[in-house]
């Protein structure tokens, strides 16, 4: 099953510690050293830049995928969020 569904990286916050890469293959590290969000493939629904963030959408079965990034980064730079008006993304790690 799909799901639709935004990722917003900021790039502001990125440290380019880079624990999102091994969680996500769609995040990479973009020539200045800091992640980016490689959005080339068909499920991409959009992406636009904002000021310090960049946002893409995306509507496949990955969500879980981009949510464990988004987990694993140390400074809150990602977040994920269900475009049905749920966010889910720096919820508490209790793990
Ligand atoms: S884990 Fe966070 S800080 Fe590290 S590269 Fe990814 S977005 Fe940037």
């Amino acid at each position: 099953m799909t799901t639709e569904y935004e990722i917003r990286l900021d790039r502001e916050r990125c440290d380019g510690i880079f624990a999102c890469l091994v969680r996500d293959d769609r995040f990479v590290e973009a020539t200045d050293g800091l992640a980016t969000i490689e959005a080339s493939d068909d499920s991409v629904a959009s992406e636009r830049t904002a000021e310090t963030a960049l946002v893409a959408t995306f509507d496949d079965d990955r969500i879980d995928a981009a949510r464990q990034a988004a987990r694993a980064c140390p400074v809150d730079a990602i977040s994920v969020s269900g475009t049905d008006g749920g966010t889910d993304t720096t919820e508490a790690d209790d793990e």
